[in-house]
């Protein structure tokens, strides 16, 4: 009896000790940085245990991927959850109009959307009037009450008095805006640890906006405005992320100390090189852009290019030829959620390399946003993996079918 016990207990002992929870086998392995024939990735728990050529491995399941390509979990550098496209409902009537348990209801929707996209992080840039929404559905995230990607949150975000809409009411109308002003050094410095306090991740700052006297972006803070928001953010171990579309608010944001650029359409070689060598990032945004000049009326593929697409190719050819790391970011919300891929295939198809498209979108983010143990299949690395059919390096919108979507090493989506 006692031996017959024995044995029991070592059966048990040898399921639990299987070597990993789940054995995924497909036809290639995209690892973050290169592609790999004939490996296999391990998962035990939440992390990655196993990732190389292919060996004799035990484990509780076995998941075949036939003419699939496994792959890190997207990571998305520029989304606004609480924001659904324009074409819809225009940006100042979600601001104005959309309660903020309506557009935290419709941010559920769109988390859900983006991880089935197989986007398993996302940096939310900004709530647009949502106040601190965004942290609470981060949190709500975490605590596995929703299904959606790994949240780094904004909440208001910052913005220079007078700059920001929504815009166009007689002065006697208090309209709530679409993030929160703040200027000069006493009122930025407590704004921004006001904004940490809350739960923003980063801060976000809108170093231009379209308040030029022709409605042209021109720079809103200062170089020491903007200092004092880094220097705040920094001591705090917080990164500064600045929208920034003007040569010369790039530049004032570079000299600030500010990490990553948003947008950039106006960058010139001389901005982009600058970028370079200071080691700040360009996140371009080309799928808004492409979005919103089609919502206004181009019809894309049938008419030529607009001049704001035309110059948007050749801003992004320069950051290319100054050697910028490129973010991989579409601002979506302004286009549906769950359609991210959008973004890469403009990143191709306005010159950019298929393989630095995916080490953008996978390690290059995460060592641009310092998330040390995502962006690769690697022993000890998180388990967001997900699978796709067929190989993205030889086209880029083979992303756009994943077939499995794995985040802390739950799987959360498995058609194969
Ligand atoms: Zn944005």
């Amino acid at each position: 009896m006692k031996l017959k016990l024995t044995i029991l207990a070592l059966c048990f002992t040898a399921i639990a000790h299987a070597q990993v929870d789940y054995l995924l086998i497909p036809d290639r392995v995209f690892d973050g940085k290169e592609i790999h024939e004939n490996w296999v990735v391990g998962v035990k728990g939440n992390g990655i245990s196993y990732a190389g050529p292919n060996k004799s491995i035990d484990a509780d399941s076995t998941i075949e991927l036939k003419g699939m390509t496994l792959m890190p979990g997207l990571i998305e550098g520029h989304s606004h959850i609480l924001l659904h496209p324009y074409n819809e409902t225009s940006w100042n009537d979600q601001v104005l109009k959309e309660s903020v348990a309506e557009r935290s209801a419709r941010a559920v929707n769109h988390l859900k959307a983006s991880l089935m996209a197989g986007v398993t992080t996302m940096r939310d840039l900004g709530s647009e009037g949502a106040g601190y929404a965004d942290v609470g559905l981060k949190i709500a995230v975490q605590k596995g009450v929703i299904p959606g990607p790994r949240l780094i949150v904004a909440g208001k975000a910052i913005v220079a008095t007078g700059s920001y809409g929504p815009k166009g009411f007689h002065e006697g109308v208090n309209v709530p805006l679409g993030a929160e002003e703040a200027d000069g050094y006493d009122d930025l410095i407590r704004v921004t640890r006001d904004q940490i306090g809350n739960g923003a991740d980063l801060i976000k700052v809108y170093a231009d906006y379209r308040w030029g006297p022709e409605g042209t972006a021109q720079p809103t803070f200062t170089v020491a405005e903007l200092k004092t928001i880094v220097e705040i953010a920094e001591s705090s171990g917080r990164e500064v992320v600045a929208h920034a579309s003007s040569a010369e608010a790039m530049k004032r944001a570079i000299e600030a100390g500010i990490k990553t650029i948003e947008h950039g359409d106006g960058g010139t070689l001389e901005v982009f090189k600058l970028m370079a060598e200071k080691g700040v990032a360009l996140c371009p945004t080309i799928a808004a852009g492409d979005a919103i000049t089609q919502y206004s009326g181009w019809n894309k593929g049938v008419d030529p290019e607009p001049g704001r697409i035309r110059a948007k190719r050749r801003s992004f050819e320069l950051a290319l030829q100054a050697g910028v790391k490129i973010v991989f970011g579409g601002d979506v919300g302004v286009f549906p959620h769950g359609e991210n891929v959008r973004e890469l295939e403009l990143m191709v198809e306005y010159g950019m390399p298929v393989e630095l498209a995916l080490i953008s979108a996978t390690s290059g983010n995460a060592e641009t946003f310092r998330l040390d143990d995502l962006g690769q299949l690697k022993e000890g690395f998180l388990a967001d993996i997900i699978a796709v059919e067929g190989d993205p390096l030889s086209s880029i919108s083979n992303l756009r079918k994943v077939k499995l979507v794995m985040k802390d090493g739950k799987i959360y989506k498995n058609h194969p």
